[in-house]
């Protein structure tokens, strides 16, 4: 993931970047690990997010970012169903419409992550 606009304290680029192969639990952290969000609706639709754009939504609209609490917050946009189970994985994002998080802010989350 990489947000769009430029942030004066770009020398922290890169310090989110280690993988290891952890399981994230959070939107947050499925972000920082370089994941997608796929969500898999029983209708037979899928969508795959950018973690770090449905974490900024999350993050602006205050609600709990925990990826056992996100599958409420989405709706299929074929059948309208709520709590369509979500999966952390490496597809590549088929939902672009959402913006990416302001850089700044993520440094400030990244930063205040790893304190
Ligand atoms: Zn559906």
């Amino acid at each position: 993931m990489r947000a769009v606009r430029s942030c004066a304290r770009s020398r922290e680029v890169g310090r989110y970047d280690a993988d290891g192969g952890q399981v994230p639990t959070t939107l947050f952290e499925a972000a920082a690990f370089h994941r997608t969000i796929k969500a898999n609706c029983s209708c037979g639709r899928e969508a795959v997010f950018h973690a770090a754009a449905l974490w900024w939504l999350f993050q602006q609209r205050r609600w709990a970012a925990h990826l056992d609490y996100v599958p409420k917050r989405l709706r299929c946009t074929g059948c309208g169903r709520r709590g369509v189970p979500i999966f952390a994985g490496r597809d590549a994002p088929t939902v672009t419409s959402l913006p990416m998080p302001d850089e700044c802010e993520w440094k400030r989350a990244v930063s205040r992550f790893r304190s």
